[in-house]
């Protein structure tokens, strides 16, 4: 299943939600959770610059859809999320059993320009989602969107 032109306000939404982390000091990452028919369940930014580097939108999301949704529901959602999620996070996603993942720039692609802008290599390894989640359906990255998203990065880290 592709991306569909649906499906694009979604991620335009986590765009915005990583605005507004990298407004109030966060590292610019949104995601929305959105149930099969199409209403948003969910939604969050990074939330990292508390002290908790756990604090993913991703997870927090996995997190609440464990509480709130039912096994059917939670393999039935999506997830959209700016960033590709990093390997806590598809874990999580995939220990809940939620479903697809549509992501805006992919890991690959956040690494090669975080390694740009000179920033240190993350403590967790970068892989995709594949790696971690293998039974995850996973799309992107969605060309539309890539070149704001990694606008908001290069905003973050040359501050
Ligand atoms: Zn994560």
């Amino acid at each position: 299943m592709a991306v569909k032109d649906s499906e694009l306000p979604y991620l335009r939404r986590c765009v915005a939600l990583a605005a507004e982390a990298l407004e109030s000091g966060d590292e610019p990452f949104g995601s929305v959770l959105v149930g099969a028919d199409g209403s948003v369940l969910g939604e969050d930014h990074n939330r990292v610059a508390s002290g908790d580097r756990t604090r993913h939108p991703e997870f927090e999301l996995a997190r609440w859809s464990a509480a709130h949704l039912t096994p059917e529901e939670r393999a039935a959602a999506t997830v959209y999320t700016s960033g590709e999620h990093c390997p806590m996070c598809a874990a999580a996603h995939a220990w809940v059993g939620l479903g697809r993942i549509v992501y805006v720039a992919s890991s690959e692609q956040l690494a090669e320009w975080l390694g740009q802008l000179g920033v240190p290599a993350p403590p967790v390894r970068t892989l995709p989602v594949h790696e971690v989640a293998p039974g995850v359906v996973v799309e992107g990255p969605v060309p539309e969107l890539v070149d704001e998203v990694r606008a908001l990065h290069r905003r973050f880290h040359q501050r």
